[in-house]
């Protein structure tokens, strides 16, 4: 049996190693000239693998209802398992998977580096172009047949790894639905407003919420909420918990809705209490100094010096988002080919005989923190266990 897998990246190599068996032949079709170059990025520069806390409202997708049949804990096991027996020690931080080397290149290096010893072929600087199903066989740019084919060529993000969006128009060209590709772990940019300039620069740990408003615009409901360090910068908003509140943003903004986020400056301190420690006898600079940096300071006393006003500013600014930074700049990209219309014991379409997707080609999507490769990972150790005849469809 002859295997092909287009896409060298992270589950491209994670599958092609599970699938091989000393009587199948297994090749990888990379665009670049080498795999795995999105692995280098990942982490920066450290590859955050995992994550402890597989809480499923980490993850989001259009057919919730089939969450469970990836995030559960048999594939954890399995992924824990690989990782393990590839002989990689991890260095865990607040349940974050690093490997102890802290070099993404470890990672990379130790998949490609098995892949070789299990003469898994790797045909490099290979771009997929045609895909044309005859007898029961796919033809690979009207010249190489495989019997079975793993399409893991990633979404859009990320272009210069060689990501371009391939993996959807092969995908609907076996029938599959993709659910609109959008930017996500992505910066957000905000309306345009005076302040923009002046707070450029400034990193301080704030609780950001993801906030809609009720049809008469007096009360406002939190979607999401996240703590951590924010960047404010001369388009809006970024950081990791920027990042986390972007997946629903975008889609809300595809959508043609208007979308909002609340910042509270001072998480720590409560509404109450600094309404307490701003009503004093003191002037205002020196307190709001005391308490915040000094070129958010300035930016708050730009709207105006009234004492209760302040203490809302700080708790609630609000911003109103237009737009998210692209597909350049973005981790992720959010939604793909629709999960209900794949077997998701073993990866295989529901729509084509011995067609396998996955990875970040599918309609699923993790947060910051590991669960975009976890997602990988466990998709490519399914498929790859079914093609090796582990399991049956
Ligand atoms: C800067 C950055 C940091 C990140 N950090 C993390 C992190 O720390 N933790 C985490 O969990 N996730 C992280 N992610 C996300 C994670 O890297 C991706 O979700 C994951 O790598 C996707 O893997 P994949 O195998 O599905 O696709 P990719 O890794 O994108 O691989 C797809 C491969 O297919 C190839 N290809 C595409 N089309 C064709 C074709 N037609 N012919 C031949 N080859 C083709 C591409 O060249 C590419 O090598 C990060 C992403 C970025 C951009």
């Amino acid at each position: 049996m002859k295997i092909g897998i287009i896409g060298g990246g992270a589950s491209g190599l994670v599958c092609a190693l599970t699938a091989k068996t000393d009587d199948n032949e297994v090749i990888i079709f990379e665009r670049n000239k080498e795999v795995g170059k999105k692995i280098l990025a990942t982490g920066n520069g450290k590859c955050n693998y995992w994550n402890e806390d597989q809480n499923i409202l980490h993850y989001e997708t259009l057919n919730t209802n089939h969450l469970s049949e990836i995030i559960n804990s048999n594939t954890e096991e399995k992924v824990l398992s690989f990782f393990k027996k590839l002989g990689i020690l991890p260095k865990i931080k607040n349940g974050y998977y690093y490997p102890n080397s802290n070099q993404a290149l470890t990672i990379r290096n130790v998949l490609e580096e098995e892949a070789k010893e299990k003469h898994i072929k790797i045909k490099t600087n290979y771009v997929v172009a045609i895909i044309k199903k005859e007898n029961n066989q796919f033809i690979i740019n009207n010249e190489i047949k495989v019997d079975k084919l793993v399409i893991a060529t990633g979404g859009y993000a990320a272009p210069k790894s060689g990501c371009t969006g391939m993996g959807y128009e092969f995908a609907e060209q076996f029938g599959h639905t993709i659910r609109k590709p959008l930017p996500s772990l992505v910066q957000l940019v905000t309306k345009k407003e005076w302040y923009l300039k002046e707070w450029k620069g400034i990193r301080t740990d704030v609780e950001v919420s993801h906030v809609e408003f009720d049809l008469n615009k007096t009360s406002i409901r939190t979607i999401r909420r996240e703590v951590g360090e924010i960047q404010l910068t001369d388009y809006g908003i970024s950081g990791i918990c920027v990042f986390n509140l972007s997946n629903a943003i975008a889609r809300g903004l595809s959508e043609g809705k208007k979308e909002n986020v609340e910042i509270d400056f001072l998480p720590t301190v409560s509404e109450n209490e600094l309404r307490k420690i701003v009503n004093t006898n003191k002037d205002i600079r020196r307190v709001l100094n005391g308490l915040l940096n000094e070129k958010l300071v300035n930016v708050l006393l730009e709207f105006g010096t009234d004492r209760a006003a302040l203490v809302k500013r700080i708790k609630h600014f609000l911003v109103e988002v237009i737009d998210t930074k692209g597909f350049d700049d973005a981790q992720v990209t959010s939604g793909g080919v629709l999960l209900d219309e794949i077997n998701l014991n073993t990866m295989e379409s529901k729509k084509e005989k011995d067609l396998y997707l996955i990875g970040e080609l599918l309609d699923l999507t993790g947060d910051c923190g590991g669960y975009n490769l976890g997602i990988c990972f466990r998709t490519a150790i399914t498929a790859g266990e079914s093609i090796r005849g582990d399991k049956h469809a």
